[in-house]
C-alpha cells in the first residue's frame, strides 16, 4: 500500500504518526493509498523549516524568485497530464476536466512570474522639501494554506505561487482525500530549483490545521473549504492575530430570463450543474427561470439532457461526469435526494440507483433534476455538492434577485438574457462576489481575483491575482531625507 509522504525542508519523509486515513479510487471504491495524519511535532518541523528558509528567500531579488517560477511553469506544462491523472485517480473527475483544473493553476503561476512588476510599489518625490516617500510591499514570513478535495492541484496553486513569489515561505496542508496531485506538483517545484523549505507539505486533519492556526510563526492562513470550517479557521486564526482569508461553500443560482436562448441556457446548466459531478464551489445548483412559460420550456430542454448524461470513470474518455469523492459523500448526496422528495419537490430525473457495470463499488450518483423546489426546502438552503440541480420558479426578475440576495451564500451567480438592461441591473444589485452574464461559471482569470460575498468568504481579501499579492505582503512606507550628501568626485565606470 502506497504511503503518502510529507515534504519538509526539501525532503520527503514518512510521518511517524499512528493515525492514518485511507485514500480511495472513487470510481472503483478500492483503497489505493494510506495517508498518515501528521503529529504536532511534524507540523512544527515544517514551520521551523519554512522559517529557516524565509530570510534568504525573502531577501532574494524578485526577478530571481521569478526565474524559479518560470522554470516551475515549464515543468508544470510538461507534466500537466501526469498531474491530471493523479487528480482523476483520487478525485474521480474526468481527464479533460482535471487537465482544465491544472491549466487554471498554471495560469496563477504565470501571473506570479510577473512578481517584479507586481511588487513595484509607489514612490512620491518631494513630499516635503528634499523628502521622498516610498510605499513598499514586504513579505509576511511563513504563511500556510489549507485546501479542499475538489481542486487538489488548482486550489493550492491559487495560494503558494503568489505567496512564495512575494518572498514568503509556505506550509501546505492539502485535503486528506486526494493528496497525490499536490505532491507531484511539489516534486516539480523542487526540480525547478527552489531552495529547500520554501514550500513544505504536511498531511493531516483537524490537529494539523489547529497546530497551524495556533503557531506563532505562521503569519497568515489561506483556507478554502466548507463554510463551517472556513468560519472556524477565520475565528481561530484571527483570534491568534493572524491574517486570514477563508473561502467557504456556495449555492450558486443561474437566472434564465424569458428572452434567453433556451438551448444555450440548458447546455450551460448541464456543464455548470453536472460537470465534476457538481463538486465545484462555482457549480450552478439552482436554476431560476423567470415566468412559468420559461420554466416549462427550460425543464423540457433539461430533462432529456440530464437523462443522457454519460457517467463513467476517468479512464473512459467519453464520460462527461465521474463519481463523487467518497462513499460517505455519495450517501450524503443520496440522502439529500430522498429529502427533496419527502419535502415535496418534483423529481424530474432520479439519479438514485445508478450503477455502472464493472464499477459497482464506485461512488456514482446519477444526474438528478428537481423542479418546483421552494426556498424553504433543505435541498434549496444547503450546499449538496453533487450532481443535483434544483429548479426554483420565480415570478419576476425582482423575485429572482431577492431570492439570491436572501441566500446565506454569495459565491457565484449568472444571468442568461439578451437584454442588456436586465443584465446590468442584475450585476448592479446582486449580492454575490462573482457574476456571469451569459457565462455560467464566471471564475475570474488569474490576473483578477476570486472571492465570494456573505458566508462564502470570511476575511477582507479575495484569493490570487492582485488581491493575492496584497494578502501575502504588508505595506511599509519609508519617508526619507538626506540633509548633507557627498556630491563630489566623478565616476567613469558603470556601477557593478
Ligand atoms: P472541508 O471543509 O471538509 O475541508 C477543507 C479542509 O479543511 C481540508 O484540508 C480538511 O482537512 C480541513 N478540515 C476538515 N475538517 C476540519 C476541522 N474540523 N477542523 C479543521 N480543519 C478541518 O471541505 P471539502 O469537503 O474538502 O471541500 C468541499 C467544500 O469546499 C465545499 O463546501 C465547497 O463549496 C468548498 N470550496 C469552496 C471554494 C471557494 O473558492 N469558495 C473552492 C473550492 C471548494
Amino acid at each position: 500500500m502506497q504511503i503518502i509522504e510529507n515534504a519538509i525542508g526539501g525532503k520527503l519523509t514518512i510521518s511517524g504518526s499512528d493515525r492514518r486515513s485511507p485514500v480511495f479510487n472513487p470510481a472503483t471504491g478500492e483503497q489505493i493509498a494510506e495517508l498518515p495524519l501528521s503529529t504536532v511535532e511534524e507540523i512544527n518541523a515544517a514551520v521551523a523549516n519554512a522559517k529557516a528558509a524565509q530570510p534568504a528567500w525573502g531577501a532574494m531579488p524578485p526577478l530571481k524568485r521569478a526565474r524559479f517560477m518560470f522554470k516551475f511553469k515549464e515543468l508544470l506544462d510538461r507534466h500537466a497530464s501526469d498531474i491530471a491523472r493523479e487528480i482523476s485517480r483520487e478525485h474521480g473527475k474526468t481527464h479533460d476536466d482535471a487537465l482544465g483544473e491544472v491549466t487554471r493553476g498554471i495560469e496563477v503561476v504565470e501571473f506570479a512570474c510577473g512578481i517584479p512588476n507586481l511588487l513595484k510599489g509607489d514612490f512620491s518625490r518631494n513630499v516635503g522639501p528634499g523628502v521622498d516617500s516610498i510605499a513598499d510591499r514586504q513579505p509576511l514570513g511563513v504563511v500556510a494554506g489549507i485546501t479542499p478535495f475538489n481542486f487538489p492541484a488548482m486550489v493550492p496553486m491559487w495560494m503558494y505561487p503568489i505567496a512564495v513569489a512575494c518572498g514568503n515561505t509556505f506550509v501546505l496542508k492539502p485535503s486528506e482525500r486526494d493528496p497525490s496531485a499536490p505532491m507531484l506538483a511539489w516534486k516539480l517545484f523542487q526540480e525547478a530549483g527552489f531552495p529547500e523549505g520554501v514550500l513544505n507539505i504536511v498531511h493531516g486533519d483537524k490537529l494539523a490545521v489547529d497546530t497551524l492556526l495556533d503557531h506563532p510563526d505562521v503569519k497568515a492562513i489561506s483556507f478554502v473549504g466548507s463554510t463551517p470550517i472556513a468560519e472556524y479557521v477565520y475565528s481561530r486564526g484571527t483570534a491568534n492575530g493572524k491574517r486570514v482569508q477563508a473561502l467557504g461553500g456556495a449555492k450558486n443560482h443561474m437566472v434564465i430570463m424569458p428572452d434567453a436562448d433556451m438551448d444555450q441556457a440548458a447546455d450551460a446548466l448541464m456543464g455548470a450543474g453536472y460537470g465534476s459531478a457538481g463538486e465545484r464551489c462555482m457549480a450552478i445548483s439552482v436554476a431560476v427561470p423567470v415566468g412559468e412559460k420559461t420554466a416549462d420550456a427550460l425543464v423540457a430542454k433539461l430533462k432529456p439532457r440530464v437523462e443522457a448524461l454519460k457517467i463513467g470513470p476517468a479512464t473512459d474518455e467519453t464520460a462527461e461526469m465521474g463519481p463523487v469523492v467518497t462513499k460517505m459523500h455519495q450517501e450524503k448526496v443520496l440522502g439529500y435526494i430522498d429529502q427533496g422528495v419527502s419535502e415535496g419537490a418534483e423529481l424530474v430525473v432520479d439519479g438514485r440507483g445508478f450503477s455502472l457495470q464493472g464499477y459497482e463499488n464506485g461512488y456514482f450518483v446519477g444526474g438528478t433534476l428537481f423542479d418546483r423546489v421552494t426556498t424553504d426546502m433543505t435541498i434549496y438552503k444547503e450546499e449538496i455538492f453533487g450532481p443535483v440541480l434544483s429548479v426554483v420558479r420565480a415570478g419576476s426578475f425582482d423575485d429572482a434577485v431577492k431570492m439570491i440576495n436572501d441566500h446565506e451564500y454569495g459565491n457565484g451567480t449568472a444571468i442568461f438574457t439578451r437584454d442588456g438592461d436586465a443584465a446590468r441591473a442584475f450585476s448592479d444589485s446582486i449580492e454575490v462576489g462573482m457574476v456571469g452574464v451569459n457565462v455560467p461559471i464566471p471564475v475570474p482569470v488569474a490576473y483578477h481575483s476570486f472571492g465570494g460575498w456573505k458566508r462564502s468568504l470570511f476575511g477582507d481579501h479575495s484569493i490570487y491575482g492582485p488581491e493575492g499579492v496584497r494578502f501575502y505582503t504588508r505595506l511599509k512606507t519609508i519617508t526619507s531625507r538626506w540633509p548633507n550628501g557627498i556630491k563630489s568626485g566623478a565616476v567613469f565606470t558603470f556601477p557593478s
